[in-house]
């Protein structure tokens, strides 16, 4: 078959390699004259394990083409996802639709004369519950052969290869039944091989995907909030959440404390679904959402202040090592990265900090122009007065605390992530500190 991408980021991109690796003719489009340059030779914009290989391969095979142009979109296929950002506003929590509507009202008016007699524009960003409808209807002036399905995006950065070919579930948001049949024939190779199909309404697919972050935002901010209760009372919040986790109605996903989330799709999420909620005037229905943003705001500050304290309560003249930039392990995406906000607030209050990252540094030293940046870990370190690890990297659990406690001024490290094994750096001599963990004592 043949569809189209628009919007070519980590969603876009990935979902059009997939779509020609299942063996569909793809055209990915962008605004973005640079990023369509670098994927037409077959180069990704992002890290994204898989990706690279798969996207040489498309490209190779003629499979997938990329373009600028919405005309060529138009003409190209009758079925079009939407994979553009839909960030938070400038001015408030609710989602910023600017670039949907953008995208939207870009395809319309090339979509008469094509000779498609029906045309299907899937929505794979995340939006508030309505927008399906609201995009049907400023479509119906311009092209009324073209009906608005969801089809919510559920990849996570790190796995989204992976995640893309076999996802958990496929949901999709259809008023028709051609429509729906038209996505299940597209994804058939999915089905096929066992992936349950959802087909619900619009605004439930919509829903699906913004209660699904809230839900995982909640569980995290929850075991955070363990944390702060086990810090006063002398209580382990990994033990907690080991126990907790083995019951099987909780499970142990998205149960491990420390620095919290961050990344382009939680924090915002769940600040559109508040903020989509008191429009609908149901703010009291989601109103714990607030403070799942509230204590994971604070694991932000809690982490630096615990550093300030360790370091005798001032940064100044301090030098502070910071392992990891990125948002979560496996990607280089530095968006409301937890990890740089804490980097940055540490320099802001005096230290020098140097930041290590084996993916992210391009794009942390592009958001974070004042913080400086060491290409190897013990490069970070060398001299520190403190080191905080951040991002989880597996590899990061691999070092040697020996070999690093020869480099740093003084061997004290705060595990915000709770990965490193505690006995193997306290016996190296370093002094260890955790959020919600019993301290070295
Ligand atoms: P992104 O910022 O990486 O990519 C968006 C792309 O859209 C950019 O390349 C941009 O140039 C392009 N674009 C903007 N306006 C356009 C237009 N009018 N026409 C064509 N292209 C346009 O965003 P992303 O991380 O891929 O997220 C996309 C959506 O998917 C968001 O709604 C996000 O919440 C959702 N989502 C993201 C993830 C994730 O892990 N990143 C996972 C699930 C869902």
């Amino acid at each position: 078959m043949r569809l189209t991408v628009i919007g070519t980021g980590y969603v876009g991109a990935v979902h059009a390699a997939c779509m020609a690796e299942i063996g569909h003719d793809v055209l990915g489009v962008d605004i973005d004259a640079d990023r369509i340059a670098a994927l037409t030779r077959g180069t990704p914009p992002f890290f994204e394990p898989g990706l690279s290989e798969m996207l040489m391969r498309a490209v190779d095979k003629g499979r997938l083409r990329f373009t600028t142009s919405p005309v060529e979109a138009a003409r190209f296929a009758d079925t079009h996802f939407v994979c553009v950002g839909t960030p938070q506003h400038p001015d408030s929590g609710a989602a910023d639709l600017s670039y949907v509507e953008a995208a939207v009202d870009g395809l319309a008016p090339c979509l008469s004369g094509t000779g498609y007699e029906r045309v299907l524009v899937v929505g794979k960003s995340t939006v508030p519950v309505g927008t399906a409808d609201r995009l049907a209807a400023r479509l119906r002036a311009t092209a009324p052969s073209a009906e608005v399905v969801w089809n919510p995006e559920f990849l996570r950065e790190g796995c989204a290869v992976q995640d893309t070919l076999c996802p958990e579930r496929i949901v999709v948001g259809a008023r028709s039944e051609h429509a729906e049949a038209r996505l299940r024939e597209i994804y058939a190779p999915l089905l096929e091989a066992g992936t349950p199909f959802l087909a619900t309404d619009p605004a439930t697919a919509e829903l699906v995907k913004v209660a699904s972050n809230s839900f995982l935002a909640t569980k995290i901010s929850f075991i955070n909030a363990m944390a702060e209760i086990c810090e006063a009372t002398g209580a382990d919040v990994l033990t907690l959440a080991e126990a907790m986790g083995r019951d099987s109605r909780i499970g142990p996903r998205f149960l491990a404390p420390g620095l919290g989330f961050g990344g382009s799709c939680l924090p915002k999420d769940i600040r559109a679904f508040t903020a989509r909620a008191e429009e609908l005037g149901l703010a009291r229905s989601v109103a714990f959402l607030r403070q799942v943003d509230e204590i994971n705001t604070r694991q932000r500050l809690r982490t630096v202040d615990l550093a300030e304290r360790l370091l005798g309560g001032s940064f100044t003249d301090r030098a502070v090592a910071v392992l990891g930039a990125a948002f979560k392990p496996g990607s280089d995406d530095v968006r409301d990265s937890p990890a740089l906000v804490v980097a940055d607030a540490v320099r802001r209050r005096g230290a020098q900090v140097r930041v290590h990252d084996p993916e992210a540094i391009d794009n942390a030293r592009a958001a974070y122009p004042a913080l400086q940046f060491a290409l190897d870990v013990a490069k970070a370190c060398e001299r520190a007065d403190l080191v905080l690890h951040l991002t989880e990297w597996p590899q990061y659990r691999d070092l040697d605390p020996s070999a690093l406690a020869t480099v740093v001024r003084s061997p004290v490290l705060v595990d915000a992530r709770n990965t490193l094994d505690p006995e193997s750096w306290r016996s190296a001599g370093w002094s260890l500190h955790a959020l919600g963990r019993p301290g070295p004592g």
